[in-house]
């Protein structure tokens, strides 16, 4: 459509006018963004058509991944990379006056997920269409996503967020794909033809729309599709009170639940839960029924994946998908979903895993309780088969029990796979967390290390570093990432680590312009960033990052002369609205930061920032910029983590426990380049007697920092601190932030003396970017669909 930027510019001036009604010299940036969103879309859906042609034509199978969150970020740029047209278009907008880069900056970042569990399905969407792969995805189209946060005093404050207003450009509607919903009600069994049959009568019906957002694989003309699902009123409802079902049911897709830890316990999830599930697999049965007569053999041609337990209703509702539409058996009903649902476990935090009360479930889903208790009845037969008499094991392992439907066992159960995201974690899963399960279905348990996109997190965010690494291994590394191992052979080549450093830099001077931008701070981009952005998390600790800075700041004002080199301790996470303790992590960072960048004293060697609003966009210019990555969850708790891949891919060196995916990082590069601390996963999950109390008695730097919490040290109300003291002291700190801060501190000041090395430590960077070609999600969904998926890609 423009193969040279002459084109480009007549087709962009020309959709200008006719899209805004106004002369280019009129129109605003809004006005352009806009513009060029439209011709990129209508630029790809060629070959979307085409791709779609391609995948019935040749009846391949298809891979549906529900996710309740896509945390996609900004698409734009992101689009014009995939589909190579980035420089022409940046070269002819140029001329035309309009700078690339402040053209993207207009667009909000589609925010429909919280963080590392939304973003993986983000970056899995990305590989599937990278490598060809007939993979889609599919997620709910909430109205507002993430809530934007401020800070104000040092407190999160909350506002809701409207992507809408650019996201927009990509979506395409599409009505006539509509599905009804159910909800409530009550199920009539009725006998014809000698067989049960079950009717949903009575129920309030929600229509699901989809919206179509177009994935556009690299430099590969192939196009998959995220369906987002929008709910509004059905045309015939029953209700009189035509405003207050409008709204009831407009509420379903209107905000992404703020939490992916918490089980929230509100119908509204529970509703939100089914409708993704509902409208999913009937619009995928649909497509499938265009070919295909008989759902016999739905399982040869569909794969439902399931991203954690908030779609795992889609077992039961395949079920009665089957059965009640479909006039299938209940066997053989469930020899199929059985085949045709894969499952992925995010976490073993037991407070993270889904259960819902039977009083709430029962009514709202009438036939699909009824479904899960047949489900139920039948395991429970079999575990008392295997375990005849074990009444414990079978209470525990129960689908439903203590008023209770256990999501997590539902989804082991009805599944063919289960994955965890992690070695480290896959092993927690088989040999505690799930140990019962693997016991019975010892076949089902497999790993798949997490992944992320190096299109979006190398590509787009670190243009320099790319240019670099093309400029000295070729470019095939783009489409083989395991190739950045070439970069070793640069070890000793002094130019080379010349012109990393100096990326490094240039990337730290673009981060410190935006702290300025933001805070009017002043930050040195010669001082080391130490970076922790993530979402706030007692079990991610950023409360011993906190504790560490409080240490040095007590160093620095004890003996001026303590030699430090120079930190920028960086802090980016927003924390969920209802999270008590994780507010006042945020507000103890600030008050640290306040206490810190005003004191003349410590000036020229400590600053803290804390960055509002953390997100995809802000996270693509502060990977690039940071020199340490502080992954430092209590061992055992993070199942993977994935930010721990971006920072390493952009050259910053971990400092982390051997938790999560921190493990296969350390086992890549070795122990020289990375600084591991604390106690391991093991040492946690066996620890006997741990007493917080006697770290605070006997280590007179914790006693401090502790004491500092409360008496006054930080201006402002005394009792401020409370819930963080009373959690290290009274409930004995169930995170370690004492048991390991010695251990961190020491493994800092390693930190700080490897630093003053230049060259031992761009060496050492230079290695965690060879090797992070490990970690492109492309290698994570070539083994989920070779291992899982039995999916090939299509060969051109
Ligand atoms: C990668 C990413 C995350 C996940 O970070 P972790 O450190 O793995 O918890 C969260 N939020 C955003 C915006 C991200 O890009």
């Amino acid at each position: 459509m423009f193969s040279n930027k002459e084109e480009f510019k007549k087709h962009f001036l020309q959709k200008l006018e006719m899209m805004c009604g106004k002369s280019f010299a009129e129109s605003t940036k809004e006005d352009q963004f806009d513009t060029l969103g439209h011709m990129i879309r209508e630029y790809v859906s060629t070959n979307w058509i085409k791709t779609n042609e391609r995948y019935r034509s040749e009846d391949q199978r298809q891979v549906y991944y529900l996710s309740i969150e896509f945390l996609l970020g900004r698409l734009l740029l992101h689009n014009l990379i995939n589909l190579g047209i980035d420089q022409v278009v940046e070269e002819g907008l140029c001329e035309l006056g309009i700078d690339l880069d402040c053209m993207t900056e207009v667009e909000t970042d589609a925010g429909l997920g919280n963080g590392g569990l939304g973003r993986l399905a983000a970056c899995f969407l990305d590989s599937l269409a990278s490598l060809g792969l007939p993979g889609h995805g599919c997620g709910i189209r909430y109205k507002h996503g993430l809530f934007e946060q401020k800070i104000v005093e040092g407190y999160q404050v909350e506002l809701p967020e409207l992507w809408l207003r650019h996201g927009q450009v990509w979506e395409v509607r599409k009505a006539d794909f509509a599905v009804e919903v159910p909800f409530w009600g009550h199920v009539q069994a009725a006998s014809d033809h000698e067989r049960l049959s079950f009717h949903h009568m009575d129920a309030e019906t929600i229509t699901a729309v989809p919206y179509d957002v177009p994935m556009v694989g690299y430099h590969n003309d192939t196009v998959n599709t995220l369906r987002l699902w929008n709910a509004e009123p059905s045309l015939f409802p029953i209700h009189k009170d035509i405003l207050k079902y409008k709204r009831e049911t407009e509420i379903v897709s209107e905000f992404l639940y703020p939490d992916d830890t918490h089980d929230e316990g509100k119908i509204l999830r529970l509703k939100q839960q089914y409708f993704l599930v509902c409208a999913s697999i009937n619009s995928i049965v649909k497509r499938y029924h265009v070919k295909h007569k008989d759902l016999r053999n739905l399982h040869r041609h569909v794969c439902i994946h399931i991203n954690d337990t908030h779609p795992v209703l889609a077992i039961p509702e395949l079920m009665r998908v089957l059965m009640d539409l479909g006039g299938l058996g209940w066997d053989e009903a469930w020899e199929i979903t059985t085949q045709t649902i894969s499952y992925t476990n995010h976490t073993t935090l037991s407070e993270a895993l889904e259960k819902w009360p039977i009083r709430i479930f029962q009514p709202l889903l009438p036939r699909i309780y009824m479904i899960v208790t047949e489900i139920n009845e039948r395991f429970c037969h079999l575990l008392w088969e295997r375990y005849p008499g074990d009444w414990n094991r079978i209470e525990r392992m129960a689908i439903i029990a203590h008023d209770q439907v256990k999501m997590a066992h539902l989804a082991l159960v009805g599944s063919f796979s289960v994955n965890g995201v992690a070695a480290l974690h896959t092993e927690i899963l088989k040999h505690r967390e799930m140990k019962d399960f693997y016991e019975v279905f010892p076949q089902k348990f497999n790993n798949k290390t997490n992944g992320i996109t190096h299109r979006r997190w190398l590509l787009k965010s670190n243009p320099e570093l790319t240019s670099l690494i093309t400029e000295v291994i070729g470019d095939s590394w783009v489409n083989k990432p395991e190739k950045l191992k070439e970069l070793l052979k640069f070890h000793n080549d002094a130019a080379f680590l010349t012109q990393l450093q100096r990326i490094k830099q240039e990337n730290k001077q673009h981060l410190a312009q935006i702290i300025k931008d933001q805070s009017g701070m002043i930050v040195d981009p010669s001082s080391i960033f130490d970076v922790q952005v993530k979402r706030l998390h007692a079990y991610k600790r950023q409360l011993l990052n906190v504790f560490h800075i409080m240490h040095i700041y007590n160093r620095l004002k004890e003996d001026p002369h303590y030699l430090f080199y120079p930190r920028t301790f960086i802090f980016g996470a927003k924390a969920s609205p209802g999270y008590y303790y994780a507010k006042k992590i945020i507000k103890l960072i600030n008050s640290v930061a306040d206490k810190v960048n005003d004191d003349p004293d410590v000036r020229d060697k400590l600053k803290v920032v804390f960055l509002e609003n953390y997100r995809v966009s802000l996270a693509e210019r502060i990977f690039p910029a940071a020199d340490i990555s502080e992954q430092i969850s209590t061992a055992s708790k993070e199942a993977s983590g994935t930010g721990n891949m971006k920072f390493m891919m952009n050259g910053a060196l971990t400092v982390g426990t051997l938790d999560g995916a921190n493990i296969e990082i350390r086992d890549l590069v070795g122990d020289d380049n990375i600084f591991i601390f604390g106690l391991n996963a093991d040492e946690v999950l066996n620890y006997k007697g741990y007493h917080s109390i006697e770290y605070f008695h006997y280590d007179k730097r914790i006693r401090r920092i502790v004491e500092q919490l409360t008496n006054g040290f930080f201006s402002g109300v005394d009792d401020e601190f409370e819930a963080i003291y009373d959690s290290l002291l009274i409930e004995n700190d169930q995170y370690f932030v004492l048991r390991d801060f010695d251990s961190y501190v020491q493994t800092q000041i390693a930190v700080g003396q490897t630093y003053e090395d230049r060259n031992k430590w761009l060496k050492m960077s230079l290695t965690n970017i060879a090797h992070s070609g490990y970690f492109s999600s492309d290698r994570t969904i070539n083994e989920y669909a070779r291992d899982i998926w039995k999916i090939k890609g299509a060969a051109h």
